[in-house]
């Protein structure tokens, strides 16, 4: 079920892990962010979307993970975008033979046989430095950082004042930091600061995971992520209540202690 948040801006969410589908209506079409997760789902966002009466003109992948960069063949064959560095980052999964194994590893298990995988990842790179996602519709601002994933981009739907996160800025999840990255916590900060400076232009926040939030839970999160960086880089423990005892997500934890191990292993961050 598409849910308005905005004008011309709704959003579906999926099942698992509460994932957010953004939907942007231009002048003769609707742009697609992330759409997601289940066979299922992708179909009734096709029925939502011709309920709308506008087709999908494009679509826009906020990040390499396969949450982010699927699609249905309801949607059409239209123009897939991402940052160059997504896109060089997911044609390189698709590189190798056995790809759809190398992703079927890490699905969930429960959803695993309803993930569409045909059309996972063909996502066209824009040129770097691209400023705004070309296209007929409201200026879509596209803010690339180094945060949680190669070449992920928060995206700025500046008339309605809606900011798409990508996976920052979840009230469910904890910052996930991309672990390989030359500097992970370094990235992570710059790009909330980077967010932090858009706070002006922002009413609503949508994280690819976890409940839309108003312009006052834009800034919270930015604190609460922050803080939660901050104290791992500076080896301190955590009260954040996304990976505290009583957690929502009950594995949470788990994924936290693990981020802090790996960091500690490539000594990014001190030992405890
Ligand atoms: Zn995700």
């Amino acid at each position: 079920m598409l849910r308005a948040i905005a004008p011309g801006v709704h959003v579906h969410e999926s099942e698992f892990l509460m994932s957010n589908t953004v939907v942007v209506e231009g002048d003769i079409g609707v742009l697609l962010i992330d759409p997601g997760i289940t066979t299922g789902e992708l179909e009734d966002l096709g029925r939502d979307l011709q309920d709308l009466g506008k087709p999908v003109v494009a679509g826009f992948s906020t990040h390499p993970d396969w949450d982010h960069v699927l699609w249905h063949e309801s949607f059409g064959d239209v123009p897939r975008l991402g940052t160059a560095e997504c896109a060089a980052s997911i044609a390189e999964l698709r590189s190798h033979d056995d790809w759809p194994a190398m992703i079927a590893e890490g699905l969930p298990p429960e959803y695993a046989d309803e993930i569409p995988m045909a059309l996972l990842g063909r996502i066209t790179g824009l040129a770097e430095g691209t400023a705004q996602i070309p296209w007929d519709g409201p200026t879509v601002r596209i803010l690339e950082h180094r945060a949680h994933a190669p070449g992920h981009a928060a995206l700025l739907i500046e008339g309605a004042r809606v900011l798409v996160a990508g996976d920052m800025l979840s009230d469910i999840l904890m910052p996930f930091l991309d672990l390989d990255a030359p500097h992970p916590i370094d990235d992570y900060l710059d790009a909330l600061t980077m967010l932090e400076g858009q706070a002006d232009a922002v009413e609503t926040v949508v994280p690819g995971h976890g409940a839309v939030g108003g312009s006052e839970h834009f800034r919270t999160r930015i604190q609460l992520d922050r803080a939660y960086v901050e104290r791992m880089r500076d080896v301190l423990d955590t009260a954040d209540p996304r990976v505290s005892p009583g957690a929502p997500l009950e594995w949470l934890p788990d994924v936290h202690r693990w981020q802090v191990q790996r960091l500690t292993e490539r000594g990014v961050i001190g030992e405890r």
